[in-house]
């Protein structure tokens, strides 16, 4: 049995629990997570230590078009697998090395990304989110899983 914490795109928040984390993708390819407030099908997972962070943000302004809100959580995943690099749990320290030689790391590690995705604890996030390194949390699932 494996649980997951969702939001829906009214913000109520909700837990769902599945056999196994094969029936829940099953039941969001075929769209059947909703909401047991507001019934909506569109509903994000949320994933407390999967975080993100865009390597981009000072040079161009494209964040717009991928606004979380717009899409479906496939449309989500399926941005985040195909223009962020898995760093998995160096992630604090990727986004340090992102953060304070960002020309470098573009260069060498980005390249055609637009940042970066991996875990941290909360912990580790709140250090981040004080030296300025705006860590996000992403509701996402779990690559390669
Ligand atoms: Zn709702």
């Amino acid at each position: 049995m494996v649980r997951y914490d969702f939001r829906c795109e009214n913000s109520h928040e909700f837990e769902g629990e599945f056999p196994n984390y094969d029936a829940y993708i099953k039941q969001l390819e075929q769209n059947k997570i909703r909401c047991p407030i507001c019934n909506t099908g569109g509903v994000e997972k949320l994933l407390s230590k999967v975080n993100i962070i865009k390597g981009r943000a000072d040079t161009t302004k494209k964040e717009e078009k991928v606004e979380p809100k717009t899409l479906g959580p496939k449309d989500y995943i399926n941005y985040i697998k195909e223009k962020f690099i898995d760093v998995g749990e160096k992630f604090p320290e990727e986004a340090r090395e992102m953060h304070y030689h960002r020309d470098e790391y573009r260069e060498e590690k980005l390249k055609d990304k637009d940042g970066i995705v991996g875990a941290c604890s909360d912990e580790e996030r709140e250090e981040l989110l004080e030296e300025g390194i705006k860590a996000a949390k992403i509701p996402v699932i779990k690559f390669n899983a």
